[in-house]
């Protein structure tokens, strides 16, 4: 036998399974990548919360000292007095003090405003560009806390030119407002912190005012831009409270995808070649919005991997299958050779003794199910051989095995037994219906034309008869038939003896 190629079994596949498996195999790559997908929006939507939470811890550590300056200025003695009664002398006293408070407390600047927006006193009064005297009257933080709320306020200074966070707190004298005090706060140090990041991880950190009007960017670029629309009638408040003295550009996104609300890949002409995945934030206690970024390769780095490993995984099984179907082709294949003969497609004498035991044992049971066996042998096939060759020798035996199978019926049973013999079993046979069966197939060989080469073969064979009797072995039996056999070839072959 001929050994077992596994790749020709791939190759003998049926097509369609073939291409079952395929699509298949796609189908899951693209489930994988499907669910990769899924995975690294999960894992980069949870790691922008993350950022915010701590991005927010950061912004509430920022403002929360300087928070209390205000608060805790507006009960100083010193500062009710001076609105009470403003003079120079007690101006530059409160100046001193605010200086002194500002260094203690990390704030920019701190300054007192009388009931009509004048700057009483600042924590800058010595230096050039001191508050001292100016109006900012036009600032919402000032309105805010005149209507006794607590003012909150990002802009860039009138005077300073510089950003800052502003904190105003109302005066109050004997149930009446009589003056504002400001803390002014610079966001140096989370912009040097958001730099870091931006510099190790490319995490491009934006912070905005409730407009979406970025003051916190470790790229110049962003500064001063708006994130998002703005109304008209926003751009007007802007405008008149002088909040930052340029005209308003907006940034230049490219918006991408939107992979769940609030998260899309975004692109921005300020950072040409780079694409983003974004997700916005709004702190309404503090007025302010934070625009995470994280490069779009962050997720798509997670996409391709999970998609690798599922695809890994398809092809596990994948080649699993292949592997299993091999094996079953494989002693498919293996039982085939051992029950069939592979020249003439006759079963082999290791069927023929499953067969006749499941018979003899019908039989004995049922003494009606007798069956018959003709033992068959070609004539003179050693000449045939001998004469026309071997390979000719073989295709005759070949259609022979092939006029008998045509010959039975389903249930009878042809064995090549021998190497030109062969037995036929006749299932539920008399000895008249045997004998018609070999005749039969006896007058077809010697009617065929086999032909090797342009030449006629003439092929007969000659059989013996012999009918199962209850009780007898196949050995027996065989050897009945056996003998009819031996007859037929002494008394010139081309017979059947019974
Ligand atoms: P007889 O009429 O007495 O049976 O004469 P015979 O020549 O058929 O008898 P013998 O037993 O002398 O020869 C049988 C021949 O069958 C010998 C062998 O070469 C040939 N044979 C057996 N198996 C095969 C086979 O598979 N292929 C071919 N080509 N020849 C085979
Ligand atoms: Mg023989
Ligand atoms: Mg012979």
């Amino acid at each position: 036998m001929k050994p077992f190629s596994r790749f020709a079994a791939i190759r003998n596949w049926p097509r369609t399974m073939l291409t079952a498996l395929v699509v298949v195999l796609l189908a899951s790559v693209l489930a994988a990548f499907q669910q990769g997908q899924h995975i690294a929006r999960e894992r980069l939507e949870a790691s922008f919360d993350r950022s915010s939470i701590s991005r927010l811890n950061l912004l509430q550590r920022e403002l929360h000292s300087p928070f209390l300056v205000p608060e805790v200025l507006t009960a100083s003695k010193t500062v009710r007095a001076l609105l009470a009664q403003p003079n120079p002398t007690a101006a530059n006293e409160q100046s001193r003090i605010l200086e002194e408070t500002a260094l203690n407390t990390h704030v920019d600047v701190i300054y007192v405003m009388d009931l009509n927006g004048n700057c009483l006193a600042a924590s800058n009064w010595q230096a050039p560009d001191s508050f001292v005297g100016k109006n900012y009257q036009f600032r919402p933080y000032f309105q805010q806390a005149l209507a006794g709320h607590s003012g909150r306020y990002v802009a860039k200074g009138v005077t300073s030119a510089k950003l800052g966070y502003y904190l105003a707190r109302p005066v109050t004298l004997d149930g009446k407002i009589n003056g504002v005090v400001v803390a002014k706060i610079s966001f140096d140090a989370l912009s040097a912190h958001l730099k870091a990041i931006w510099h190790q991880d490319e995490e491009l950190n934006l912070v905005a005012d409730k407009n979406g009007v970025v003051f916190v960017s470790p790229l110049d670029a962003f500064i001063l831009k708006s994130m998002t629309p703005m109304a008209a009638t926003q751009r007007k408040t802007i405008e008149s409270s002088r909040q930052f003295d340029d005209v308003l550009q907006p940034v230049a996104i490219t918006p991408g995808k939107l992979l769940a609300e609030g998260l899309r890949f975004v692109e921005f002409a300020e950072l040409p070649g780079a694409s983003f995945l974004q997700k916005a934030y709004a702190f309404p206690d503090l007025e302010l919005g934070l625009f995470l970024h994280v490069p779009a390769s962050h997720y798509w780095k997670i996409v391709a991997q999970f998609t690798a490993m599922l695809t890994l995984l398809a092809l596990v099984v994948f080649l699993a299958c292949i592997s299993l179907y091999q094996r079953w082709v494989y002693s498919a294949k293996l039982i085939e050779t051992a029950i069939r003969d592979p020249l003439t497609g006759l079963h082999t004498r290791l069927y023929m003794g499953d067969w006749c035991q499941a018979a003899i044992q019908t039989h004995n049971r049922i003494p009606s199910a007798a069956f018959g066996l003709v033992v068959f042998d070609l004539d003179w096939f050693k000449q045939v051989n001998d004469k026309y060759g071997h390979l000719a020798g073989d295709d005759v035996l070949r259609r022979v095995g092939q006029l008998i199978r045509n010959a039975i019926r389903g249930q009878d049973l042809a064995v090549r037994f021998g190497g030109e013999e062969i037995a036929v079993f006749v299932q539920g046979a008399d000895l008249a219906e045997t004998l018609a069966l070999a005749e039969r197939i006896r007058q077809s060989v010697g009617q065929f034309m086999f032909q090797s080469k342009g030449q006629v073969i003439p092929v007969t064979l000659s059989g013996g008869v012999a009918i199962h009797t209850v009780g007898e072995s196949l050995d027996a039996l065989f050897s009945r038939a056996d003998e009819k056999l031996y007859e037929a070839k002494e008394r010139g072959r081309n017979q059947i003896r019974s």
